[in-house]
């Protein structure tokens, strides 16, 4: 089958161009923790998406000299409660606000539980060389040293920068710019806890000072071929976790459900257990696409190493994690696909 492809358009590290201060930066505001309020500025419990973001945006010094900013709700959830009828919605108003000429930049706040998530999905179908940046926060705005209002500043200082565009879809947080492809959540609580372990990130904001070191390697927005356009709903495909001897059976379960594609978020290298490389074939063989991920917090997923995928009908995820490739495969899946296409669309995504 394919090869892997390597797309580099790397750059150096360079200051950014500076920022007009009149860029019109949109905020779209979902929830998330960032927008969470608690009793008290010590109080571990909070409820998540609290705060509106008009008030959000009031709570931030000097966030107003950066750039015309204009805030909209567009839900209220924890991120633990995004839906795809969300995410639809978020990328088609994106679109629709960036054909109409309506801002240069838009910041998307967001749970940081499902950040990577929905920041790959935004990847795949907004249309547009103008940078959405998405922030949150680990913190209530209420905390004791709130991360939330700094992340929204340095989101806006992205948004607002000329030299942002055509880096697809990022994610600001402690003074680290992700790409949308690469970024992850690593830790429940700290302020660190994305990171970007298979290809670093794009770049570093302190204090709304802007440096990038590179451009995302993958395909992404303007070019993507995936669209939202007229969409509603999307197939179901679920992610099974190996486990020393798996039920084979969850496949099985997982397809009479509905389900027209399973992404094994396996061991290493996208390994399982004998019984469920068995059932998984079976399915491969009636048309369910298996895509084999890893539960491993980092490195990429390869074709025919430990496993035959040409003979088993597999397709390997690559770089994506289990809920980055259900993403990609759930997108894909809204035609029909051969197998040879959905490995390109894996290399290329
Ligand atoms: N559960 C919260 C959420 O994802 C956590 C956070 O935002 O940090 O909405």
């Amino acid at each position: 089958m394919q090869k892997r492809k390597v797309m580099m358009e790397n750059e150096g590290k360079r200051p950014s161009q500076g920022r007009n201060p009149l860029r019109r930066v949109a905020v779209l505001a979902t929830g998330g923790t960032i927008a969470g309020a608690a009793e008290s500025g010590t109080q571990a419990g909070y409820t998540s998406g609290k705060m509106g973001i008009d008030a959000m945006i009031d709570a931030v010094p000097g966030i107003r000299a950066l750039a015309d900013v204009h805030g909209e709700q567009i839900a209220n959830v924890g991120s633990q409660d995004m839906s795809f009828a969300i995410m639809i919605r978020l990328a088609q108003r994106i679109n629709e606000l960036f054909a109409a000429d309506a801002a240069d930049g838009i910041v998307v706040t967001h749970g940081t539980d499902t950040m990577e998530e929905t920041a790959h999905f935004l990847n795949l179908t907004v249309k547009s060389r103008r940078p959405v940046v998405m922030t949150g926060a680990m913190r209530p705005y209420t905390a004791i040293s709130a991360d939330g209002p700094l992340n929204l500043y340095n989101a806006v200082s992205v948004a607002a920068d000329p030299a942002a565009d055509r880096r697809g879809v990022m994610v600001v947080m402690n003074d680290r710019i992700h790409g949308a492809h690469s970024l992850t959540k690593t830790n429940t609580t700290s302020v660190e806890t994305f990171l970007s372990p298979v290809n670093g990130l794009i770049g570093t904001v302190f204090y709304g000072n802007v440096a990038y070191f590179r451009r995302p390697f993958r395909k992404h927005t303007y070019q993507s071929e995936f669209s939202v356009d007229g969409l509603t709903q999307l197939p179901r495909v679920d992610i099974l976790h190996a486990c020393a001897d798996m039920p084979a059976d969850l496949i099985e379960c997982s397809v009479e459900r509905g389900a027209k594609g399973i992404v094994i978020a396996g061991h290493g290298n996208g390994n399982m257990n004998a019984a469920t490389i068995d059932t998984a074939a079976r399915m491969a063989a009636q048309g369910i696409v298996i895509v084999r991920s890893s539960h491993v917090a980092t490195g990429t997923v390869s074709r025919n190493i430990e496993l035959d995928d040409d003979r088993l009908g597999f397709i390997a995820a690559d770089e994506l994690n289990p809920a980055k490739a259900r993403i990609l495969l759930m997108l894909a899946l809204v035609k029909k696909r051969s197998l040879a296409n959905l490995q390109d669309l894996f290399y290329t995504y």
